[in-house]
């Protein structure tokens, strides 16, 4: 009997389980635990790692999982790079369910980078107020450029000291729209844009302002994942588990 494990944080994870709970597919949805309160979700759910791929395979046999769809954050490398050797280890399908990253056009003034360090080496050294929309875990990264200012934008209020001296956090929940981000950026006098080349729509809302207001963007590319089966929508993933899909929006 197919049994899933949907290991979310996206978006697209959020309308797959409404699909999946609306077709009546048994599954387990799956939370990294990065922010105190994730949304609620219409199937059962649990939060936290799973100890490595040696874990995730005892799960896996312990729930008796048939399929797991990994539909975390296309920067979540070391999760999907765990569910490919797990599945392989145990025979289970796999699918990621992971959106196209954005594509550069007319008008935007973005550097390519690798990785958080080609992110740091990309801004100069004094004098820049750079938007660091990159979430909590590499902040501390940026502290070899201490001279700049840096607006972050969080989804919980920081509980230890921020680890840049020049800094200050917006708390704020995506998704965002254009005219808000204008807003903060203008507000803020932002002359950098740092990112994270996550696709999808409520992030978008950011580099459209950045665009907008002609502010360059450092936009890190996205990390390695192992070759797997690659799906682009949640419908994909239904028509995969055989099963219709039907948005009802
Ligand atoms: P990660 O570095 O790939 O994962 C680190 C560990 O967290 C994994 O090895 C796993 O622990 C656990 N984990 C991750 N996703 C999980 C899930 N859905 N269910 C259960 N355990 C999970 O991923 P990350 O730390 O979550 O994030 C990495 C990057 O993605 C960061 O840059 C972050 O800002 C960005 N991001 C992530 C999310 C998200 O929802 N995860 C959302 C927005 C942005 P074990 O090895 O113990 O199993």
């Amino acid at each position: 009997m197919t049994r899933i494990l949907l290991l979310g944080g996206t978006t697209e994870a959020t309308m797959l389980a409404r699909l999946l709970a609306e077709a009546g597919v048994d599954g387990i949805f799956s939370y990294a635990g990065r922010t105190d309160k994730p949304m609620a979700q219409p199937l059962p759910t649990r939060v936290g790692g799973f100890g490595g791929v040696v874990g995730l395979v005892d799960y896996l046999r312990a729930e008796r999982i048939t399929h797991v769809v990994d539909a975390t954050h296309p920067f979540a490398a070391q999760m999907s790079t765990h569910a490919v050797a797990a599945c392989t280890e145990s025979g289970v399908a796999l699918a990621g369910l992971e959106r196209p990253g954005w594509p550069q056009g007319e008008g935007d003034r973005w550097t390519h980078v690798a990785d958080m360090s080609g992110a740091v080496a990309a801004l100069p050294s004094d004098g820049a107020r750079v938007f660091l929309a990159i979430g909590k875990q590499n902040l501390a990264d940026f502290a070899a450029k201490p001279a700049n200012f840096y607006l972050l934008r969080l989804v919980d209020p920081p509980t230890d000291p921020l680890p840049l001296p020049n800094a200050e956090a917006v708390i704020a929940r995506g998704p965002f729209d254009m005219a808000s981000d204008r807003q903060l950026l203008e507000h803020h006098a932002i002359t950098h844009i740092v990112a994270k080349n996550s696709g999808g729509s409520g992030a978008r809302a950011k580099l459209d302002a950045a665009r907008a207001l002609g502010l360059p963007v450092i936009l890190i590319d996205r990390p390695h994942v192992p070759p797997r089966r690659v799906l682009d929508r949640p419908e994909a993933v239904m028509a995969w588990l055989d099963h219709s899909a039907d948005l009802g929006v």
